[in-house]
């Protein structure tokens, strides 16, 4: 193995996180950069370099008549041995590793003075929440970042959002072993009782440390609501507040409510001596009782005494930095400015890009050095407190260096990076740009509504009055099955818009109104949009109307013409640059339509086709709804033992992403299944589970679990009748559920109904 690229491909951070990801199995290059958002082409071009260097292996596999490469890890371990002439590198099999990623690792801390008894309070053991809060620049950050180095590290920002935070989360705790939360949230469900637990679940297991920083700047309540559920429950994980004002997250023996004050002044002289030897006792005094020992004022001083001028009393902070600002460059102001109009760090990259001028690299280090600019691992950033002094003196135009940052984040390619850049385009009001946004959201960014939800909300809601808005939405209210309200906004800015943007509200209209089984009306739109279809030959606008149709006659109870519209839908899909995801949902309907025409060995055939997609792909939830799917097909034609194979493949990842009516589904066909087999012992552990799953969710399927047990009870030669009477008391408004479930157990089981 050659070692310097080795050694070079292991100080990359992406390059771990994508080591760190395919532990968890083989993935798909696409799939591996939706999870760590990141653009495609990069994490195909480095797969292809940890290839090279034998630390992944791909392979191609053929689905759906095309090649698909997917890769997984090789190696779990690397050895490097130093030997007399020679350096020798081996590759160990299966071992685990931690590797923190570069989002969520604590900020380095050259030199820390003082602060020896906070370290104590904050490190003690018993203290399972510690909430550090006190004024900016006054050192929460330093000293957390200087004791927990290993935690998980969350800079909040403004626009952060719960789902950001939670995927960020689940990243970390994959990293620690802990899978299950990466898994939910790629399943698409997004149910907050669900997560909160299998996050608990996560820090507790892993006993992760989680530092959250700058929580004051949260607007989302429900990243709020979950840090007080935690600080309720956690007993082995550790949580790391820093906040400017003190935040209300409970009281109880494990939770330290630390306020921060200045340092002292032997600690405070100590790190004034070091930067500047010159200074005398007298003067020391007089600057520590202004500033009475708070880090970040001490260090502009150090800075500014360098003048030696008279220090002012009034206002010591911005008299002490604007003597800072006065001695700097014009490039040097210049940069300050233009880092001070953003209000989250910065790349390099982005720096260079927006100052342009040559010497970025000089000037970015110079600021360093006078303390000015913060760094965090790659990313540069004005401390709050200076910022509002820069942008005071700021000369430079908003807009201008807005649009070039919106154009570097959308060159990034990840939902994260066009979110921000939508945050820009909203934050200038350009209308144009935001209907170019709206677009590629459609075109490329089609994730973003079930990835995303709340924070492209969030950015959405400021627009006001944009018909495009407020079109999208109406895609999350859909989203979230909140028909009513996206119907409302669809219908008001439909006869505003138009291209594409109207062929995807009208085809969005016929959607929400076949959900709320107004048939006439989305017929209504089905007819609307073929004269679309006149002018328009995109074939994804083709594609939408194919979708709704299919869907439409399927309803009407015409399987012959939805099916065939379902072919026309897998063919545009085939066509279309990949789109995995929805190509296995079209194999998936057709298997669907054959089901309803009765004719099972058909169905089988597609969704195996969408079982392959979705494996190759590593799209987990699709997989294991397929699986639920092939369980009900063998069920129905009797073929028990591949029903109890299937139906126990959904049975377990659902139960494990804790999608309980799914779950509940599969077990049902696990549970029947079984009694066609007469594996009476298995069959009652699944009607047991179901029991379970509706006693804590109500979720009226579960509750079929007493009549199976009553059936096997009487199969066993016992009296079953006290379960059938539970279950038919228990689904006594589901008269539709009740009849099915025992149509379903008449195929198997020739009991009496009662
Ligand atoms: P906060 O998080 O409270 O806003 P920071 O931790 O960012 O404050 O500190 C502000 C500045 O002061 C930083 O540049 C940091 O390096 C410096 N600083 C804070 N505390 C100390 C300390 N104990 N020793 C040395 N420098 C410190």
């Amino acid at each position: 193995m050659e070692v310097p690229q080795l050694i070079k491909a292991f100080s990359n951070e992406t390059n771990l996180q994508i080591l760190s990801i395919l532990r968890s199995g083989s993935f798909n290059p696409r799939e591996l950069a939706r999870i760590l958002q990141k653009n495609e082409t990069d994490i195909s071009r480095r797969l292809k370099a940890l290839e090279r260097l034998g630390l992944v292996e791909g392979r191609w596999i053929r689905v759906g008549g095309r090649n698909v490469r997917i890769y997984s890890l090789k190696v779990g371990e690397i050895k490097i041995t130093f030997k007399p002439g020679s350096v020798v590198i081996q590759t160990l099999k299966e071992k685990s590793y931690e590797i923190p990623l570069p989002e969520s690792r604590a900020p380095a801390v050259e030199n820390l003075f003082g602060r020896e008894e906070e370290i104590r309070a904050i490190t003690s053991p018993e203290k399972r929440v510690v909430i550090v809060y006190g004024i900016a620049g006054i050192g929460k950050t330093s000293i957390a970042a200087a004791v927990f180095k290993n935690a998980f590290w969350y800079q909040m920002g403004e626009m952060d959002s719960f789902e950001s935070f939670m995927w960020q989360m689940g990243l970390f705790l994959n990293t620690l072993g802990y899978r299950l939360l990466l898994e939910y949230l790629r399943g698409g469900d997004r149910e907050e009782k669900a997560i909160y637990e299998i996050a608990l679940e996560g820090i507790e297991s892993t006993g992760a440390e989680v530092v959250i920083d700058d929580l004051h700047k949260c607007s989302d309540d429900k990243i709020l609501h979950f840090l007080s559920f935690l600080a309720g429950r956690i007993q082995k994980g550790k949580i790391i507040i820093l906040s400017r004002e003190k935040p209300n997250l409970g009281f109880g023996e494990h939770i330290l409510y630390l306020p921060l004050g200045g340092l002292k002044i032997e600690d405070a002289y100590k790190m004034v001596k070091m930067e500047n030897t010159s200074i005398d006792l007298q003067k020391f005094a007089e600057i520590y009782n202004l500033t009475k020992g708070h880090p970040l004022a001490l260090k502009l001083f150090t800075e500014a005494y360098r003048n030696n001028r008279e220090i002012s009393r009034s206002n010591i902070f911005d008299f002490l930095f604007s003597e800072v600002y006065g001695m700097l460059t014009e490039d040097e102001k210049f940069m300050l400015q233009l880092i001070s109009l953003f209000n989250e760090p910065l790349e390099y990259e982005a720096i260079r890009r927006l100052y342009k001028r040559k010497n970025v690299f000089a000037v970015l280090y110079s600021l360093l050095n006078k303390g000015v600019l913060e760094r965090r691992g790659e990313l540069y950033f004005l401390h709050d407190l200076l910022r509002g002094f820069v942008e005071e003196v700021r000369d430079i135009s908003e807009k201008k260096y807005y649009r070039e940052y919106i154009g570097y984040l959308l060159e990034k390619g990840t939902a994260e990076s066009f979110l921000r850049a939508f945050g820009y385009a909203v934050r200038i009001g350009d209308r144009e740009k935001i209907k170019e946004l709206i677009t590629l959201r459609v075109k490329k960014f089609k994730r973003i509504i079930q990835d995303f939800p709340e924070t492209y909300m969030k950015v959405l809601v400021q627009i006001g009055d944009n018909p495009y808005a407020k079109k999208e939405l109406g895609h999350i209210y859909f989203q979230k099955g909140l028909f009513r309200k996206a119907l409302k906004l669809w219908l008001e800015v439909k006869d505003e818009i138009n291209g594409i943007h109207r062929a995807d509200v009208v085809s969005s209209l016929a959607d929400v109104y076949m959900e709320l089984y107004e048939f006439e009306k989305a017929e209504a739109c089905l007819k609307e949009y073929e004269e679309i279809l006149k002018s328009n030959d995109d074939p994804e606008v083709k594609l939408w109307y194919y979708i709704e149709l299919t869907k439409f006659k399927f309803y009407m109870e015409n399987p012959e013409e939805a099916l065939q519209s379902a072919f026309k839908e897998l063919e545009i899909v085939k066509n279309l640059e990949t789109y995995p995801e929805l190509e296995s949902l079209v194999l998936l309907h057709i298997g669907d339509i054959y089901v309803s025409m009765e004719r099972v060995h058909d169905a089988t055939r597609y969704y195996l086709q969408a079982l392959e997609i979705s494996k190759a792909y590593s799209l987990s939830f699709m997989e294991h709804t397929v699986y639920f799917e092939l369980a009900k097909a063998h069920f129905h034609l009797g073929e028990y033992e591949k029903a109890v194979e299937y139906s126990r493949k959904s049975v377990d990842y659902f139960l494990k992403v804790r999608n309980y009516r799914r779950a509940a589904g599969s077990l049902g066909y696990h549970c029947v299944s079984c009694i066609g087999l007469m594996r009476l012992k298995e069959a009652e552990e699944s009607a047991e589970e179901m029991i379970k799953i509706a006693q804590s969710t109500d979720y009226p399927l579960g509750w079929a679990g007493y009549i199976f047990l009553g059936a096997i009870k009487n199969l066993r030669g016992e009296d079953g009748s006290e379960y059938f009477r539970l279950g038919k008391e228990k689904l006594k408004d589901q008269k539709w559920l009740y009849d099915a479930v025992w149509e379903e157990l008449g195929r198997v089981y020739n009991g009496g109904k009662r």
